[in-house]
């Protein structure tokens, strides 16, 4: 857009005065930044209007974005950078005296999501919009998000994260958009005068939806698309006791602050009918408002699952169309198939989500006929072809149990997984029996980031490089960042690339010193690993390879220096994950006090893992670690993120590191371990034996002693339950047989890390190759094999 600074300064000043009643220089911070936010706001606002009103007015084909997860991150660089004025607007803020970053840190950063899948969902709306798709997304508004953690004595501690407690600038409430949802009762089903049923429901709980709207601002595209977040409300006029108001504020009041173990309790169940009946009754409403006929839903309408927790909306729309709109059977449910698409996130089986009939039958009883009618037919229609043994391990409803991922794959006309290996083993493992039913269903779709926060906000001093290169012609098709390759054996160029990196390490380093008053060398390497704590993603091994240091560096061995840093929240339930936060963290106090090893060996582990911690660690990272055990990670985000700033991967052959290792080719990665067949062999097999490796290989005996022997202070009980799972249990994600492999991965990197050229080569073959992973193209590929929708003007021309 046309903004000159002089026109930016009068609007901002105008804003200071119509919000506050002040002048700019009066107001603190947090009010400049609001006032500097809802100016922001003004500028995207008639672009908003208009995308909708041009989607409308060209009947454009819409998708919804159903997750009860997104994790957006701050909006006020992002929204300047995909406007265009960001320069304009910070050379404005530099006229006025005032700091931009010191503004865009005063935003709250909303974390309504646990960890890579609501951070997805945001990759895929900044994505949509910036490709001129009319993509929106559909979820729960929290009142509190994520917990926030600290650390107490080395244990996390979590405090309740009040994001709303500050107005949020960027959402609009659409009190008149709001639609009620109903839980539980009696339905009784009445025959109609056409032979049909009328669905009638008694003593009912109607709770109110109100949604509230945030623009999706795209990429120099003028497409400005919609987040819709619901919240619940008692519905206004009628009489509520407070034990009655309470119920249902709680209905989204919290985040579950768990991303794979569903504990089957009730609030979880009504948070997700909550939102899913909400966003298909709006989207019902609005289509019949605008469109003739409702059998055109699915040339019209996208709904796309993001996991399992919105399958429901396979039955909430059977529901409204059988029952409000009066449709037959067969004719709703070709509508809802042809509508509905699944993507699955999990190869965990115990991760799969389901019900107990009883307590789906009693929350919400129409959808439980739904259900079991769907069940039903889905049996009628397989047993003869199939048999009853594939068709009773493959039905919606069995052992008194909702099937929620099975009820998504039938409802749907299209299911897939996030990575090739994902998807390859939910075809021959976790949906196999599906994939003999429907086997056109299945697609892949490797997940993607958005370079536009990760490059071009989080890491400006390799943009600016990159845009003295080649021009800025990447920063909207970043598959041109490919041309970089010219200049790997420019020494000027590289050393330009290295000492971007070493820019970055010193400011990570100052926010290191800032939290944790620990001195870091910045010219060290800075190895990390960033991601939810779990057992299958193997923090352990990654402190296991650092205590193998630490013998070594106090034995007289000579390394490169490390600094190790970790950011991790554990599920506050998840005993074993929050024992691993501990022991890192007596690590990290071993370690930095040793006067022996500090000057070569060094650990920070940053509080309060989430999207902004993220922006700051990651152009910081010279070693990104993705050491999942094979076969366990669907496709992790962070990989992509990390090197698309230059880190060398040093990873198992899991989820997406497959691909990153076939675009930035072998040579530019460290990868060791099983493979995803060894490792499920070994288990089917049962040839693993964990105390066996543990006795033959004297370094692992010594690393998993120190857990035990009183070496590593204040972890009596963690290092004993650590190794019990290890050695009692047989070790469920073979770190102790992946332990000898990752030393030796190490020691490559220990020695590309020598040779700093070649290293800045390497690096440089990560940055060329990581255009592929925008999520731009990830959701033009939905769009064209999935949503069957095609952008307005397709990126790269
Ligand atoms: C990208 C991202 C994730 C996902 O990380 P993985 O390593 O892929 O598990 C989780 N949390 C945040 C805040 C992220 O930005």
């Amino acid at each position: 857009m046309g903004l000159t600074t002089a026109q930016f300064i009068k609007d901002y000043k105008a804003a200071a005065l119509h919000l506050f009643a002040d002048s700019l220089d009066n107001l603190s911070t947090l009010q400049q930044y609001q006032a500097l936010a809802f100016v922001v706001k003004g500028y995207y606002a008639k672009d908003w209007v208009q995308t909708k009103a041009n989607n409308e007015k060209h009947h454009r084909k819409q998708v919804y974005y159903f997750s009860i997860e997104f994790m957006p991150g701050r909006l006020l660089g992002s929204n300047l950078l995909n406007l265009g004025i960001k320069a304009t607007v910070e050379a404005g803020l530099e006229r006025l005296a005032l700091d931009p970053v010191t503004l865009y840190a005063a935003e709250g950063d909303p974390g309504l999501g646990n960890g890579g899948l609501g951070r997805l969902a945001s990759a895929f709306l900044d994505a949509m919009a910036s490709v001129g798709m009319a993509g929106h997304g559909n979820g729960i508004r929290y009142q509190y998000g994520l917990f926030q953690q600290r650390f107490v004595d080395g244990y996390q501690v979590e405090l309740p994260d009040d994001w709303l407690r500050d107005p949020y600038v960027w959402e609009t409430r659409k009190e008149n958009r709001a639609v009620i949802v109903k839980y539980g009762g009696q339905v009784e089903l009445r025959p109609r005068a056409n032979g049909s049923l009328q669905a009638i429901y008694h003593g009912a709980e109607d709770v109110l939806a109100v949604p509230y709207d945030t623009a999706m601002v795209g990429y120099r595209t003028g497409c400005v698309n919609t987040l819709r977040l619901w919240a619940a409300e008692p519905v206004p006029g009628r009489a509520h006791n407070l034990a009655e108001k309470a119920r249902v504020n709680a209905i989204t009041q919290i985040l579950y602050p768990d991303d794979s173990d569903n504990d089957g309790r009730e609030l979880r169940l009504r948070q997700e009918y909550f939102f899913v009946s909400a966003g298909v009754q709006s989207i019902v409403t609005h289509f019949k408002r605008t469109h003739a006929d409702l059998h055109l839903l699915p040339q019209f309408i996208a709904i796309h699952i993001n996991d399992t927790h919105p399958a429901m909306a396979v039955l909430e729309l059977m529901r409204i169309l059988l029952d409000e709109e009066e449709m037959t059977w067969e004719e709703a449910w070709r509508l809802t198939v042809a509508t509905m698409s699944y993507t699955n996130h999990t190869l965990m089986t115990e991760a799969l989500e389901t019900w107990p009939e009883s307590m789906f039958a009693g929350l919400l009883p129409r959808l439980y006929q739904i259900a079991q009618e769907i069940d039903h037919r889905f049996r009628a229609a397989h047993v003869q072809q199939y048999g009853e043994l594939l068709v009773d391990r493959s039905a919606p409803i069995a052992n008194g149990q909702l099937r929620m991922a099975y009820l998504a794959v039938i409802g749907s006309h299209a299911v897939n997984g996030v990575a090739k290996l994902h998807t390859e083993l939910l075809e021959q493992s976790v949906l196999h029996d599906f994939y003999t039913l429907y086997p056109a269903r299945f697609n892949n779709k490797t997940n993607g980031i958005t370079p536009r926060r990760w490059v071009q906000l989080a890491d400006p001093a390799l943009a600016t490089l990159i845009d003295a290169t080649l021009g800025p012609g990447w920063r909207r098709d970043p598959r041109a960042l490919q041309d970089l390759r010219a200049h790997a054996d420019d020494p000027a160029f590289l050393a330009a690339l290295n000492a971007a990196k070493l820019a970055n390490k010193g400011r990570l380093a100052a926010v290191i010193q800032q939290q944790l008053g620990l001195y870091v060398d910045p010219s060290a390497m800075f190895d990390v690993q960033i991601k939810r704590l779990h057992a299958y993603k193997r923090q352990l091994l990654h402190v296991f390879g650092l205590l193998d240091s630490y013998r070594a560096l106090k034995a007289g061995e000579d390394r490169p220096a490390r600094v190790h840093v970790f950011g991790a929240k554990a599920a506050p339930s998840y005993r074993y994950a929050k024992s691993v936060i501990k022991l890192i963290n007596a690590v990290a106090d071993l370690v930095n006090h040793d006067p022996a090893v500090n000057q070569k060996l060094q650990v920070a582990f940053l509080p309060n893992y989430g999207v902004s911690l993220a922006e700051a660690i990651i152009p910081a990272a010279d070693v990104s670690e993705q050491i999942s055990l094979a076969g366990t990670e669907a496709s992790g985000t962070s990989n992509m993120k990390l090197m698309a700033t230059g880190a060398i991967t040093l990873a198992t052959l899991d989820g997406a590191n497959i691909e990153i290792q076939a675009v930035a080719g072998a040579e530019n990665m460290v990868t060791f371990g099983l493979t995803a067949t060894e490792a499920t062999r070994m288990q089917s097999a049962h040839t693993y034996n964990a105390r066996a490796v543990y006795e033959a290989d004297p370094r692992l005996r010594a690393v998993v002693d120190m857990l035990t022997d009183g070496s590593i202070p204040g972890i009596a009980s963690e290092g004993r339950e650590i190794r019990t799972e290890l050695l009692d249990y047989n070790d469920t994600y073979f770190v102790l047989e992946d332990f000898a492999a990752y030393l030796a991965a190490n020691r490559k990197l220990d020695a590309l890390w020598a040779d700093p050229d070649r290293w800045a080569q390497a690096a440089l073959a990560n940055i060329a190759a990581s255009g592929q992973f925008s999520a731009d193209f990830t959701v033009q590929r939905y769009g064209r094999e999935v949503w069957h929708v095609l952008p307005e003007q397709p990126i790269g021309d």
